[in-house]
């Protein structure tokens, strides 16, 4: 048995960082595994690019350690620290084509001219433009010219890649293109990675786990799965996806089953809850829109039926996103189906809201 202590690939340990007397990161602690995928979600502001500028080295932590494969990084410049870094913005170089701007950093490490190109050829080919070795950046689009980023960041096949962003100057469709293309790339290469992004559905699609970040603070590091089922904090919840909040009070508690009175008078069933609660507590329900049916009648396949009146039905393509109005309560509904004009004027005059008691999440309501 080993009592070395594990090795991490990224380890932040304590670190604290502040501008002038403003502290914008603080008690971050993360440690990551070889070949994860890590992504550091939150508004803007929270302290992601700041945190990954530290990592990088472009920024020096005020107080706690940073290691890189066990390393002490602190005070370490970022050439020494053999990342491939991505920008929000393509930086690449103008004047150079494709192939010498993916070159360029092994030029600086005098690598010599046959494998240069083989290694260019070979990111170009791995992030499929393989034939634009000759242009230059003004000659690709967008998405082109941010998969050209990616190739320059892995040529060096660096220990670790830094992404700041990278999907964010891009339009919806190439976005999800390229966010799928990354996803490919680290299937394929298995770099560890850190991914920034204030996109909920990128950290959710890409991560092996999301760091949670909110006023320079670590709300929660989970999988997917976690964050998005077993949120830490209302913060978590509310900034993964869109969800309806009834504020109320614990009427009846049953091991992990309860039953909530909305203020509006609205009775919430619950169950497998994580939390514990007593009777007469004041919290909140929270349940997803997807999570909740409409039907014409009741069903007796939710603990949850409730009457109420559509108000809106806006069709959004793969979706309908509905307001049902629930007594002193209004409801947002997300549905597969189409709603016709027909059904969307019966459904005015009264529809049955129906979910399941295990798709509600009860929190506390916070202090303060
Ligand atoms: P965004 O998604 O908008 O890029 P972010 O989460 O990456 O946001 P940071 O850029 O890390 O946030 O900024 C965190 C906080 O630090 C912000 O309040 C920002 O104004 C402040 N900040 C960042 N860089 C500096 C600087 N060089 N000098 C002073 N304050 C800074």
């Amino acid at each position: 048995m080993s009592f070395l202590a594990k090795v991490y690939d990224v380890e932040l340990r304590n670190i604290m960082k502040k501008f002038q007397n403003n502290v914008v990161v603080q008690d971050f602690n993360l440690q990551v595994e070889q070949g994860e995928f890590v992504s550091f979600l939150g508004p803007s502001g929270c302290g992601k690019t700041t945190t990954l500028n530290m990592i990088a080295g472009f920024l020096e932590p005020d107080g706690g350690d940073l290691l890189i494969k066990g390393q002490r990084m602190n005070g370490v410049p970022p050439y020494k620290r053999e990342l491939g870094m991505v920008f929000q913005t393509y930086s690449l170089f103008p004047h150079m084509t494709v192939a010498e701007n993916i070159a360029y950093g092994l030029k600086l490490r005098k690598v010599n001219k046959a494998e240069m190109k083989e290694r260019v050829d070979r990111v170009l080919s791995l992030v499929k433009l393989p034939n634009v070795a000759d242009r230059y950046p003004k000659q690709l689009s967008g998405g082109q010219r941010q998969r050209i980023a990616i190739a320059r960041a892995l040529v060096i096949e660096p220990s670790l890649l830094l992404l700041d962003e990278p999907l964010s100057n891009l339009d919806a469709k190439l976005r999800e293109e390229l966010r799928d293309e990354l996803k490919r790339l680290h299937h394929e290469i298995g770099v560890t990675t850190i991914f920034v992004t204030h996109d909920q559905e990128e950290a959710l699609s890409l991560s092996d786990r999301i760091v949670v970040l909110n006023h320079g603070f670590v709300e929660q590091i989970g999988t997917p799965l976690e964050i998005y089922n077993e949120p830490a904090s209302e913060f978590v919840h509310t900034f993964i996806g869109k969800t309806n909040r009834l504020e109320g009070e614990v009427v009846e508690v049953n091991g992990d089953r309860l039953t909530v009175r909305t203020n509006e008078g609205l009775l919430i069933h619950a169950a497998k809850q994580t939390r514990k609660f007593a009777p007469n507590q004041k919290v909140i329900a929270f349940v997803r829109p997807e999570k909740i049916q409409l039907s014409a009648t009741e069903s007796n396949e939710a603990e949850n039926n409730v009457k109420g009146e559509l108000q809106i039905a806006s069709f959004l393509g793969s979706y309908t996103e509905c307001e049902v109005k629930v007594g002193g309560n209004t409801l947002s509904v997300k549905v597969q189906k189409l709603i016709d004009k027909a059904t969307e004027q019966e459904a005015a005059k009264g529809i049955v809201c129906y979910w399941k008691a295990e798709d509600v999440l009860i929190m506390p309501t916070e202090r303060g």
